[in-house]
Parts: structure tokens; sequence; C-alpha cells
């Protein structure tokens, strides 16, 4: 009883003197980061209330990038293929910390035939896709106070990315009229705090392309700050759209305009299987400090527990290097949503790649569009979380039938702002 007694008092007193205070228990920026979850997911559960609220088929869901064409049967089958043909201890054991080796000799193989690279495979590092590849490749570049510029309007999740790398996101504008950097800013951006800058062509939100003419500049500007402010400037090129480009264009990639290149890829889009967290970091054989950046990746990756990629998806993007999803079914949306949208009167830009539609506001203000359109079962995302006013993203990685049942609305939405052409 006594004993008992005297537990309760020692319980207390730890309670007493450990303040559970949340500040002193637990991390702020991750409480604010867990908290506070993304405006695209905000609209994603909205739509998914209103569709329990009104019928599936009443919403126009236009918010996530989550890729609706079916998986290639092929991948599908390499996947049974390796279920019941691989002994299940090679198959989910645990890989090499950057990868299986006869992977990543397969992937450097097929870049360089593909894209001409003439990389080992001592460059690649496999990753849980496009995320984690940013991640661990912005930790490994990035000092405390670093600045890493991003071209406005850019992927939300940079900036997460950056700060968690000790970094600092730059914001640099691109030119409005074609979504190509505006190189005039970034000369002023940079200077002897750039560790990176990051792009991302094709682009989410935009679904601009990076024109050639745009990569010699920017290599130029880059190599001109290197020699200026006497650092290194790593180019991040975050790559997962890269197979979807429209109307035969062929894709500049950043790596063949400049040396210090690190690549970051995912199978998410092209294979239709974001789910399944498979992508790759490679670090260009023409950096300068080439052995020294991936130490420092196969680093990153280690202080961030991303070693050993998904083992069961390595041997499966190995076994179809190539293979892309129906990709002619994006830009069959592409020109059907762009016809409905600009038939409309709306402004937007024809997206020369990815599976977006970037739609200028009638009245200059993006969530005001987007809270407007909620009123016709348009769910479109406002262009503020991707650091820009004054438009929406419409992601037309959707079915067809979707599109083809927003026509109304929109025309309902156009009328709402006395738009001529309507
Ligand atoms: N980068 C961009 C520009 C993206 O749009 C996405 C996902 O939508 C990612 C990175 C993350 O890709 P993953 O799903 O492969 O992590």
């Amino acid at each position: 009883m006594i004993s008992s007694l005297k537990n309760v008092i020692l319980i207390q007193q730890i309670q007493q003197r450990k303040d559970p205070n949340i500040e002193t228990m637990i991390n702020a920026k991750m409480l604010e980061l867990g908290e506070n979850s993304s405006e695209i997911r905000d609209l994603y559960e909205y739509g998914n209330k209103r569709k329990a609220e009104i019928g599936e088929d009443k919403v126009m869901d236009f918010s996530l990038g989550n890729p609706n064409v079916p998986c290639p049967e092929r991948v599908t089958r390499s996947f049974i293929h390796l279920l019941e043909e691989t002994g299940p201890a090679a198959l989910h054991g645990y890989t090499s910390a950057p990868g299986y080796m006869e992977v990543r000799k397969a992937v450097s193989e097929y870049v360089n035939e593909r894209y001409g690279i003439e990389c080992e495979p001592s460059d690649f590092y496999m990753t849980a896709g496009a995320a984690a590849s940013l991640a661990i490749a912005l930790k490994s570049v990035c000092n405390e106070g670093n600045e890493v510029i991003v071209f406005a309007p850019y992927f939300p999740e940079y900036r997460v990315f950056i700060e968690n790398a000790g970094g600092v996101a730059k914001e640099v504008p691109v030119r409005t009229e074609d979504f190509q950097p505006d190189f005039h800013a970034l000369k002023k951006a940079l200077g002897p705090e750039t560790a990176a800058v990051i792009v991302n062509s094709p682009n989410n939100p935009t679904g601009a392309v990076l024109t050639e003419e745009s990569l010699k500049e920017l290599a130029q500007v880059l190599d001109h700050a290197q020699a200026r402010f006497g650092n290194e400037i790593i180019l991040i090129s975050d790559e997962p759209y890269r197979e979807l480009v429209y109307d035969g264009i062929k894709l500049a990639l950043p790596a063949h305009y400049y040396d210090n290149t690190i690549v970051c890829y995912s199978w998410s889009k092209s294979l239709s299987m974001p789910g399944e967290r498979i992508g790759y970091i490679m670090v260009s054989p023409k950096a300068k400090h080439r052995q020294k950046i991936f130490s420092a990746v196969c680093g990153s990756g280690r202080s961030l527990g991303y070693v050993c990629a998904p083992a069961l998806m390595q041997y499966v993007t190995a076994m179809n290097l190539g293979v892309t999803s129906d990709l002619e079914e994006y830009a069959k949306n592409r020109q059907l949503i762009y016809d409905i949208v600009t038939g409309c009167g709306f402004e937007a830009a024809r997206p020369d790649g990815a599976f977006y539609l970037f739609v200028k506001s009638p009245s200059g203000d993006g969530k005001e569009f987007s809270e407007r359109a909620k009123k016709y079962e348009l769910l479109l995302v406002p262009s503020d979380s991707f650091g820009i006013e004054g438009y929406v993203r419409i992601s037309y990685c959707v079915s067809r039938e979707q599109i083809e049942r927003s026509e109304e609305a929109f025309r309902a939405l156009a009328a709402d702002y006395g738009l001529a052409d309507n």
C-alpha cells in the first residue's frame, strides 16, 4: 500500500518536472509542417467530401497530379514474374545503400544510349521517388544558411526540402509570357551564398518546357557566377516529367548544357506508379567534383534514412527501361482541356509538357478564381502555393469523361465572370 502510494507520488513528481510542454517536447518546425497540409491536399479532401455529399459524377476534381493512365501491362507482368520466379530472400532483402549494382549498371547503360551522357553506374543512387531524390540532393550540396534558387512558380515541396537541408529558398520569377527564366532577375539573385539552382522541365505547374536557348543562357549565367563568386553552383534538375512532351518537341536536358548538374528522376509519372516510390539521382559525369558529390549524396541519403530504395521496384524498373504508360492519352486530354478552357474565354498558355494547364484568373486573384470555381464543382488549385499569384493549376491526368463533363461547368464559370467569348 505504502509502496504504491510512493509510486503515485513519484510519477506525479516526474510529470511535474517533465513539463509536457509541446515546444520542448517536439520540433516546432516539424509540428508546423505536419499540422499544415498542402493546399492541393486540402482541395483533394474537399473534393472527396463533396463527392460523398452530391455524388462522384457531380464533382470535377483537377487537383492532384496522380496519373490516371494505367501502368503498362508489361510492367505488371514483370511484378508477377519477379514474385513467382525469384526467391523471397533476394527479392525482399536489403540492397546496397545506393541500390543494386546490376540495376545501376542497367540504368546507366540506358541513360547513355538514350541521352548520350557517358555516365557510369557509380554516378547513380537509387531512391524512393523524385521527392527523396530532391531531399537527398539538396542536403548533399547545402550548408547552413546557403541559398537555393527556385524559379517561381515551383513545386511547393522544394521549400520544405531546402529548409530541411539548412538552406534558404530564394525565389526568382519566370517570364509570364512564356514561363522561361527571367535571366535579369536570376543574375541579381546569384551571390556568394548560392549553393544550388533548381530547374524543373517539363514543369509543374505551368507545363512549360525549358528551351535549348534558355538552357544555354542558364549555363552561361551560372558559369559566370561561379567564376565571379569563386564557389561551385550545382544545378538540380528535377525531371519526373521527362517523357511527357508533346507535339514532337525534343526535350533539351540541363545536364547537356551545364556540367555541375545533379539529375533527380522518378518513374512515378512515366510508368504511372507514384505509390511504388522509385527513382534515382544521377551526378553528372562532367561535374567538377563528381566523386565527392556522389559521396555527399550517399552521406545525405544515409542521414535522411533513404538507403536501399525498394528492392522489388529496382528490379521492375530495370526490366522496363524505356517503357512508358500510354502517354498519348495525356496528349489527347491536353488538347481537349485547352480547347474547352480557352474556348470559354479564359487565358492559358498551351502546355508543351507534363499534365498541367496553368490558367490566368480573370480577376487577377488565383484564390478567388479557385473559390468561385467550387460553386460549379470545379476543383482548381490556386497558384499561391506555387509561389506566384493570379493563376490556377488544372491537372489533366484525369478521365476523358471528367474533362468532357467539365465543359458545361467552365461555361457557367466564364459566364459568371462575364467573359466575352462565352
Ligand atoms: N517534382 C515535381 C515537379 C513533381 O511534380 C513531383 C510530384 O508530383 C515530384 C517532384 C515528386 O515526385 P515523386 O512522386 O516521384 O516523389
